[in-house]
């Protein structure tokens, strides 16, 4: 394997100035923890997604979490949150924390998204929700899975750019969680975000995301009392931000149209260079109106010979993955259910290099690779 400084990689967020000076204002302001670069990420972010208010939060994994426990589902009971098998683990994670039981369906072949068949086919009289997540960027049928009656969670983790006729991927369902983590569009190191259509689901968040407490001593101290006792509505897991990783995001969004034109652009040439052999499914493009986050590059390889591929460009100082595996076949969630799609993904599937710091060389350094290969 080449060295890591050769390497191209197969996800990765394009930093600089702009970010260390929003870091040393921080510093300046002696302030690092939660505070005025989290409000001024909040709005702006809120504003982004055409929304009245997002709460910031540790990381999108948190916000799974929170997510689930907001729609206060009595634990213990048996209740079951429908989840795609090909996601990442905190999805089925923050189910079972919340003690509930994920219930695994497949996605799509081509999307890589949520099926609304296999949901339908996983409904039982205790499934309580369902959580669907945007693949790479491309939005998921929220408007189908809502015919469903159940509140719907987005894991919208790919998705800060993605629209669905016009409206926020995050914002089509119930509760929508953003990552902010340091490969995805917006990095901040670590952070995610939490939107909700329901009002009473955003004051709660930012009292969960402090350990459960309301108003706490120096923001009520101006109210007069006893501005240090406080009032504790939830036994929850610390989950606040730092004004440390909001001055990276603050920066980051400043960027993000740049970072975006960026990324779009690369898919197109992968696209145009890959469309044509036939070994190889490239990934669908949205529906006409709808907004990709190309998040990622994910192609399916038909001829059995993923692992080789991986392997070839590997030696090429070209590092690849495969986001997910599918979560039914890990033993700690118990399925038994069978998801042929997801399984066969995690024989054929690969994700290659997208990301803003890739140069047109590194690209045609991958697209050339993939080429060989095939000849
Ligand atoms: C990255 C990611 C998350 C988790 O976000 P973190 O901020 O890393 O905790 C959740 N879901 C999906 C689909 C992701 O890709």
């Amino acid at each position: 394997m080449p060295t890591d400084e050769s390497l191209i990689h197969v996800f990765g967020s394009l930093l600089g100035d702009e970010e260390l000076a929003e870091i040393s204002d921080c510093i300046d302001r002696q302030w690092i923890g939660m505070g005025p670069k989290t409000a001024q990420l909040e709005s702006r972010l809120a504003q982004h997604l055409d929304v009245d208010e997002l709460v910031l939060l540790n990381s999108g994994s948190s916000g799974l979490q929170m997510a689930v426990h907001l729609l206060d589902i009595p634990p213990g009971t048996g209740a079951e949150i429908i989840v795609p098998s090909f996601t990442w683990v905190a999805c089925a994670s923050a189910i079972l924390l919340a003690g509930h039981r994920p219930v695994f369906c497949d996605v799509d072949k081509t999307t890589l998204n949520i099926d609304p068949e296999s949901v339908a086919g996983a409904i039982t009289p205790r499934t309580a929700a369902i959580m669907a997540v945007h693949y790479a960027g491309l939005p998921a049928e929220v408007p189908r899975l809502k015919e469903f009656g159940l509140p719907v969670i987005e894991d919208a983790a790919h998705a800060i750019d993605s629209r669905h006729e016009g409206r926020a991927c995050g914002t089509l369902g119930d509760i929508g969680v953003f990552s902010f983590d340091s490969i995805k569009n917006l990095a901040m190191g670590e952070g995610g975000g939490l939107v909700a259509r329901n009002p009473e689901h955003l004051r709660r968040a930012r009292d969960l995301r402090l350990c459960g407490v309301t108003s706490t001593g120096f923001a009520s101290a101006r109210e007069g009392g006893r501005w240090w006792e406080h009032r504790i509505t939830d036994a929850f897991p610390k989950m606040t931000p730092s004004d440390l990783c909001a001055a990276v995001g603050l920066a980051q969004f400043r960027r993000l149209r740049s970072s975006q034109q960026r990324r779009a652009k690369l898919w197109a040439l992968y696209q145009q260079a890959l469309a044509e052999l036939d070994w190889l499914a490239v990934p669908p493009e949205p529906d006409a109106g709808d907004r990709h986050s190309y998040f990622t590059y994910c192609v399916q390889v038909r001829d059995g010979r993923r692992d080789a591929l991986a392997n070839h460009l590997l030696e090429r100082g070209i590092y690849t993955t495969l986001r997910f595996h599918p979560l039914h076949l890990s033993p700690l969630y118990g399925s038994s259910v069978e998801l042929p799609v997801s399984e066969r993904l995690a024989e054929t599937a690969l994700n290659l290099p997208l990301h803003p710091r890739l140069t047109d060389d590194d690209l045609d350094r991958v697209i050339g690779a993939v080429c060989e290969f095939a000849g």
